[in-house]
């Protein structure tokens, strides 16, 4: 428990991953064991289209086509999210940053309260493997960018050209570390806990 024990005081993850790599199944695991908020802006999103929202009929329409909502609504809508949780011991990112835009702005927002990204680990799984995971859950929750491949291929087209890049902006910043996606959930928390533990 390397991070811990040195007494720092907020852990912050970013959790990466293309469309269907198990993040969102994942962080439910890791809020729990080390005490974290998780902040997933497609849940956002979600709920804004539930409750009619201003937001959630704007994202709904980039959202339908597999495309990704434009940078400033997003990171507006992130940066509120942080703010309503000021006792929060960390959180993990889920879904966001996306962009390059959403990276740069994600750290100068937490430059100013004076915490920062501790580390990005990103799930990796063969397109072919979350395809089939994608349109599995389009079934049981009716997502409707999870029930057409044809969306489903052009979430993985966003996320090559433009999520992909910060694989590279974290690299750069020694915080980017790969974990095999494939497996069962137990596995896969399995490897993400002992990672985390050995930081
Ligand atoms: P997810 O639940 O993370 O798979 O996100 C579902 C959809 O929400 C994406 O395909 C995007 O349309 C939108 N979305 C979620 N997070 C972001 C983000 N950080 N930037 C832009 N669009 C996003």
């Amino acid at each position: 428990m390397g991070i811990f024990k040195q007494n720092i005081i907020m852990i912050n993850i970013v959790l990466f991953g293309k469309p269907g790599a198990g993040k969102g199944t994942q962080a439910e695991f890791l809020k729990i064991k080390y005490n974290l908020i998780h902040i997933s802006t497609g849940d956002l999103f979600r709920n804004n289209i539930t409750e009619k929202t201003k937001l959630g009929i704007l994202a709904k329409s980039y959202m339908d086509k597999g495309n990704l909502v434009p940078d400033q609504v997003t990171i507006d809508m992130l940066e509120a999210e942080v703010d309503k949780n000021p006792q929060a011991k960390g959180f993990i990112f889920d879904g966001f940053p996306r962009t390059e835009s959403q990276a740069k702005s994600l750290d100068a927002f937490l430059i100013r309260k004076d915490i920062k990204i501790n580390f990005m680990l990103a799930l990796e799984a063969d397109d072919n493997e979350l395809v089939k995971r994608l349109l599995n859950r389009g079934k049981s929750s009716g997502r409707i960018d999870d029930q057409d491949e044809t969306k489903i291929r052009n979430r993985f087209k966003e996320y090559n050209k433009k999520t992909s890049p910060l694989k590279t902006y974290y690299k750069n910043q020694n915080k980017f570390y790969s974990i095999n996606g494939i497996g069962t959930i137990d596995q896969i928390t399995g490897r993400l806990t002992k990672l985390i533990d050995s930081l």
